[in-house]
């Protein structure tokens, strides 16, 4: 295999679209997911791109690896642990994590990979599937202004860059996002439920919040599309957010800034992870709050006055 592939690792739901933009873009890939079937799966589409038979040979086929895995500790052990990429790559190649992951985790594996002359990008992404699908994530992107600017021509086929400063930065910026968009679909969807026991119709509440001030992501995009129709389907699941918010904590305890809603809402969406199982798709959240009011209403007085 020659050496100027890129090495991609995760084929899931963001990981595959991802790396078929960038495959159809032109760059020469060597794939790899812990997935047999998901490996196939990708490969049948795309049988000009590689697999490499471990992970110490995608890291000698390549000199820069794109990582898009579940969270910060998988991404340290497929890279760093034993027979991990790092054994094979070569001293001044690049890894750019655009897994959600830990930033405080991170700048840990980006200061071990360093010992090895490897450089490191964080550069999460928003915009779930159908934006990766179209190309037009948000990449949030922190490492050395310089090094992201060579690699800009590989994101830019992924989506928009924006720069948000040291090692670590990007992923402390995804998991700040991703806490405002648990919140606001959570409380959209008190709002709603809320609502519809008081007896107004939850399609013409979107549509009244949609030209109103309470509007969010959550009401414009994920009631019409996955929660009125029932469907359920964003393709993000309910684990992965849980995990988002744990982080977000992490960033707001290490800075020592105020967290008292940050905490209620990782409560919540820990319990609905729980409660639903971590593959449950993230706006079934709506369910399980549905589930929580049957419960609550059984010992209520209904005095609101
Ligand atoms: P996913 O679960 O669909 O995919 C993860 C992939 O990683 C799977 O194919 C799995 O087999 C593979 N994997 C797990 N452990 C591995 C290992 N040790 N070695 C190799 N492969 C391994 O998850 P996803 O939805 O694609 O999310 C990936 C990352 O992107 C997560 O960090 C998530 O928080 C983030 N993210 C997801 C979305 C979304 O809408 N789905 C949006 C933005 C960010």
């Amino acid at each position: 295999m020659a050496a100027d592939r890129i090495g991609f690792i995760g084929l899931g739901n963001m990981g595959a679209p991802m790396a078929h933009r960038l495959a159809a873009a032109g760059f020469r890939l060597v794939v790899h997911d812990k997935s047999g079937e998901r490996l196939r799966a990708f490969r049948e589409g795309h049988p000009e791109c590689q697999a490499a038979d471990d992970l110490p040979a995608l890291g000698r086929a390549c000199h820069l690896v794109i990582t898009i895995l579940p969270d910060g500790n998988i991404v340290r052990e497929v890279l760093l642990g034993e027979s991990g990429v790092a054994a094979g790559l070569k001293p001044a190649s690049l890894v750019i994590d655009m897994s959600s992951a830990s930033a405080i985790g991170t700048r840990e594996t980006a200061a071990r990979l360093a010992e090895r002359g490897i450089g490191f990008i964080d550069a999460p992404v928003s915009g779930g599937v159908k934006k990766a699908v179209d190309g037009t994530l948000a990449i949030m992107a922190g490492g050395d202004a310089g090094t992201i600017d060579r690699v800009r021509p590989i994101l830019e086929v992924l989506g928009k860059v924006f720069l948000t400063g040291p090692v670590g930065s990007g992923h402390a910026m995804k998991s700040l996002n991703n806490y405002l968009s648990a919140a606001s679909l959570a409380s959209a969807a008190e709002a709603i439920l809320a609502g519809r026991a008081f007896g107004l119709d939850p399609a013409r509440m979107i549509e009244i919040l949609n030209a109103s001030s309470g509007r969010s992501n959550s009401t414009e995009n994920k009631f019409p599309n996955f929660i009125l129709n029932q469907a359920y389907n964003s393709g993000f699941g309910i684990g992965l957010l849980a995990k988002d918010l744990r982080l977000a904590r992490e960033v707001a305890v290490a800075a020592g800034t105020p967290d008292t809603l940050l905490c209620i809402c990782a409560e919540v969406w820990q319990e609905a992870a729980h409660e639903l199982g971590d593959l449950a798709d993230h706006t079934e959240v709506f369910k399980y709050l549905e589930s929580m009011g049957r419960l609550d209403s059984r010992g209520r007085t209904g005095n609101g006055a």
